[in-house]
């Protein structure tokens, strides 16, 4: 797959092209897991079969590597206990069975799908000692709860399994050993950069699996003990069976055979030189990744084949002559999957080349489904409605109303306030903005559900996208939203590099905006704000002077577009998060407990929802600094 994509950049007419190898930790399995549950006497009363059906309708479903259902990072075990079920394995979740006297020391979690990163709900379960892990898909987040399933409609049918990383994400992204030769050339290891002792702390101890509804049904139907409804109605999945928290009075046993070792991942890094010289070069960057679980049409070939796109467009310009200003990256990570490994590594290990980057533009699965979400450094959000204003009528199905953009999903105006959201993790752009503070958007077609029926399963085929992709068949194909995706891509990429006037397109009364609201957010905790709240203030004065300036004819333009591009770098704190020193910005980070979803100044949200106000006071004077100096920053 790197060597397609290597030669469609160079076939498109890429100017440079090349592969970085990164040496990283994975693991696989030796053999399939298992999974069988026993009566009190000791009788097995139910084997689950753990395999993915094989589909008439779906030719690729018929491979051997259907019997692959994994967790990235889980370790070997066989354990044996009573099993407790936990809903979506949030701490709060944790807390409510505690409070009824429902303990899962010593007990096997089973746990559904959604709501947070998989991988936290195992390090919640291991924290609280719990062996083992099975986490299943329940129908009420991504299967019959919404309609038809696959083959018959898009969403998760009985076998499906959801694979995935169960790496601890919110901590730090990358491989968790750092194992790169090039670390210890450069005197950098895990302890330095991420703040942990060694790679145990960001990986479980204990075994999980991932295992479908049908496989999950027969276990949850017998757990007994307190009924799930008790603890609220979020409690209780779509299956027919009465939910109920366990310990069970049988005994569930699991096993994982899986092998870890340092591998070779292939990124391929394509590159459109710009004119500027370096010292005035700002790097526009375009990555996605290109790993799967199994043939990931959807997650992310249907990014890929954006990336692909956007590169013969950038081919067919630089054939006619043209050069960018600026510098345009094209990025096909590797290892994505297992926790952003292709991507940290590579902006770890050459930062120097990328340090004055404009922006970092992320598409992963680029089409699951007919809704545009954004999610945005807000610095860029007047960025993405210019460009969505100017292909209004390039980007559209074919049979949608009026050729308009918005024929994706008329229910969710761009420009509106609120539309663009908030960065969390969970995709590549993480090390870009968390890490090195480099201003970041993420863009895609999904479904209202937020997620689709065959995420990381085997049915994440040609077949799936072809049928399914875009949702409503009737309207058009996912491969027109992908045709699309593609020119929503290549127009911010070149408004960055290429800009008209040459002043970068980057909105700081917009940040300033963000940053109210955000202040507005930790409001009424008991916090003294008021310092925080006079540097917010003082940065929207600078924002609205530079404002002006860009309209200005007389500006020297490699002064201001260092200033515009640059002041997200002052978000960084040196110390990073509390406890997580890797994730050094200071306005957004995911959520400690949900991997997925972002946290409006997460040093303070954080240490509020912990219950420790010295902390967030002290975490509101490191924002208060942070914006300060932006302030200062962006002044020049
Ligand atoms: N996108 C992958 C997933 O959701 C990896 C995310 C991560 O490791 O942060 O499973
Ligand atoms: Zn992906
Ligand atoms: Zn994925």
């Amino acid at each position: 797959m790197a060597d397609y994509v290597s030669s469609s950049f160079k076939d498109a007419g890429i100017p440079s092209v090349e592969i970085f190898n990164l040496d990283v930790l994975l693991n696989y399995p030796s053999s399939p897991p298992t999974l069988t549950v026993k009566n009190p006497s000791g009788q097995i009363t139910y084997t689950a079969p753990l395999t993915e059906d094989i589909l008439d309708f779906d030719a690729t479903s018929d491979t051997p590597w259907r019997n692959h259902t994994f967790h990235g990072y889980a370790p070997s075990g066989s354990v044996s206990a009573k099993a407790v079920y936990v809903n979506y394995g949030r701490p709060s979740d944790f807390d409510l069975l505690e409070s009824a006297g429902i303990n899962v020391e010593g007990k096997i979690v089973i746990v559904r799908y959604g709501q947070c990163f998989r991988g936290l709900k195992v390090m919640n379960a291991q924290d609280r000692g719990a062996l083992g892990v099975l986490i299943y898909s329940d129908p009420m987040d991504d299967g019959f709860e919404f309609g038809e399933t696959y083959p018959d409609g898009p969403w998760r049918s009985e076998t499906s399994v959801q694979r995935g990383s169960v790496q601890f994400n919110s901590i730090c992204a990358g491989d968790p050993m750092r194992a790169d030769k090039r670390y210890a050339e450069m005197g950098e290891d895990l302890t330095s950069l991420c703040g942990v002792e060694d790679y145990t702390s960001l990986i479980p101890s204990i075994p999980s699996i991932p295992i479908s509804y049908g496989d999950a049904q027969p276990i949850l139907a017998q757990l007994g003990g307190t009924a799930a409804e008790d603890f609220g109605d979020d409690w209780v999945g779509a299956l027919p069976i009465t939910y109920t928290t366990g310990p069970s009075t049988s005994i569930v046993s699991m096993t994982t055979d899986n092998e870890f070792k340092v591998t070779s991942i292939p990124n391929v890094i394509g590159k459109v030189p710009g004119s500027l010289p370096s010292s005035e070069d700002h790097p526009v960057l375009l990555g996605n990744h290109r790993d799967a679980w199994v043939f990931g049409a959807a997650d992310p070939n249907s990014g890929t084949a954006s990336l692909i796109e956007v590169a013969k467009g950038l081919g067919h310009l630089v054939k006619s002559g043209w050069q960018p200003q600026h510098t345009i990256y094209l990025l096909s990570w590797s290892g994505e999957e297992y926790g952003l490994l292709g991507s940290t590594g590579w902006a770890e290990l050459n930062f120097e080349e990328i340090s004055n980057a404009s922006a970092y533009i992320n598409v992963d699965t680029v089409v699951s489904g007919d809704e545009l979400t954004v999610s945005a450094t807000p610095a860029l959000a007047t960025l993405w409605e210019g460009v969505m204003a100017d292909l209004d009528g390039h980007v559209a199905f074919k049979n949608g109303p009026s050729g308009n953009v918005l024929d994706a999903n008329v229910n969710a105006p761009i420009n509106a306030d609120d539309a663009i959201g908030t960065l969390g993790s969970g995709s590549d752009y993480t090390v870009f903005l968390d890490h090195f503070g480099i201003a970041s958007l993420d863009f895609e077609f999904n479904s209202p559900a937020g997620t689709y029926g065959v995420y990381h399963s085997i049915y994440d085929s040609f077949d799936w996208i072809d049928n399914y992709g875009g949702i409503d068949r009737e309207k058009g194909s996912s491969f027109e939203l992908m045709a699309g995706a593609a020119k929503m891509w290549g127009v911010l990429a070149l408004r960055l590099a290429d800009n008209d006037g040459g002043v970068l397109p980057f909105d700081h009364e917009k940040q300033g905006a963000a940053l109210v609201k955000y202040s507005a957010a930790v409001d009424g905790s008991g916090l003294d704000l008021s310092e925080l709240n006079a540097n917010i203030d003082a940065y929207l004065k600078v924002a609205e002077s530079v404002a002006e300036e860009m309209k200005s004819d007389f500006v020297d333009l490699k002064d201001l577009n260092a200033r515009l591009s640059l002041t997200e770098r002052s978000f960084l704190s040196s110390e990073g998060l509390p406890g997580r020193g890797w994730m050094k910005h200071v306005l957004q980070a995911p959520g400690f407990y949900l991997g997925y979803a972002a946290m409006a100044f997460p040093g303070v949200q954080q240490a509020i929802d912990d219950g420790d106000l010295d902390l967030a006071q002290q975490q509101v004077a490191v924002v208060a600094e942070c914006v300060d100096k932006a302030a200062k920053f962006l002044k020049g």
